[in-house]
């Protein structure tokens, strides 16, 4: 079983991921897809008028200042438009791919953060119309059952809070929850860059390999978004998953690549 998430940074080669999930797929390996979808979300926001927003956490981490009007956009572009695309590039490749987000049948319930501390202009300051949360729990009855009638499961970042609101949930760490809840030996994590870079953005400097003993450690080269997936790293191993890359999602084979070691490996 594998788990692949497929950011929403831009320059990532969709057609030829799905492709490779066939070929895949017809030599037997199981795989569940997990998608973002930032970089699409950004862009229709400020078409839609309303330019996305971004709030600095006090712990440093950086997220999308999700107010309801947020929320619909991001559940329309990531659920409607980004989930349905890559269903059709997959049924166009001959995989049986089924989309749905974590709300669906409570496939993913998330804890709401009930108020973000964030700092704004040097000062503290804390929003509580922020619909963002954390997976905590994965319905894996319900993504097994798919599994086991035959289809792929594909899953847009959205989640259900215990007050059954929609929720927007980070993907990498979605994808972390799903791969430790199927018991996945990998989770790959697939972006616009080549890997972890020691020194970003210079792409010689990628870190091939890490031992996940020392993972945390990897979280001092990580800048803005990319600590969502060491962090995301780090949760998966706590769940049993053996191995995790992090790869290029922009090559012409980015899963096939990714497999053969490619990327950062953590193991
Ligand atoms: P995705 O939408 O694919 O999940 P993100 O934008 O969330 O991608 O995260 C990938 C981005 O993280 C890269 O495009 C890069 O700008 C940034 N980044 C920050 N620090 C690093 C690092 N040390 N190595 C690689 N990428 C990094």
């Amino acid at each position: 079983m594998i788990v692949v998430k497929i950011g929403g940074a831009k320059g990532v080669n969709l057609a030829s991921i799905c492709q490779d999930i066939a070929d895949l797929k017809q030599q037997g390996e199981q795989i569940v897809l997990v998608h973002g979808g930032s970089g699409e979300v950004n862009d229709i926001s400020e078409k839609l008028g309303y330019p996305p927003r971004f709030l600095t956490a006090v712990s440093g981490y950086t997220s999308r200042y999700t107010d309801r009007p947020t929320l619909e956009i991001f559940c329309m572009v990531t659920n409607g438009k980004i989930n349905t695309m890559l269903v059709e590039m997959l049924q166009k490749v001959g995989v049986n791919a089924l989309g749905l987000s974590g709300v669906d049948g409570r496939l993913m319930e998330a804890k709401r953060k009930e108020a973000v501390r964030v700092i704004e202009n040097g000062k503290q300051r804390l929003i509580r119309d922020d619909y963002t949360g954390r997976v905590e729990t994965v319905n894996t009855a319900l993504l097994q059952s798919l599994i086991d009638s035959g289809y792929m499961p594909v899953i847009a970042p959205i989640a259900i809070s215990s007050d059954n609101e929609a929720l927007n949930v980070d993907a990498d760490r979605a994808a972390a929850m799903v791969a430790g809840a199927l018991k996945a030996d990998q989770l790959i994590l697939l972006t616009n860059v080549p890997g972890l870079l020691k020194e970003f953005p210079d792409e010689s400097s990628l870190i091939p390999h890490i031992d996940k003993t020392k993972v945390e450690q990897a979280m001092a080269f990580a800048e803005g978004r990319m600590k969502k997936k060491v962090l995301g790293a780090c949760e998966a191993f706590n769940l049993g998953v053996a191995k995790v890359v992090f790869a290029d999602g922009r090559v012409e084979h980015p899963l096939l690549d990714a497999l053969a070691g490619k990327g950062t490996v953590i193991s």
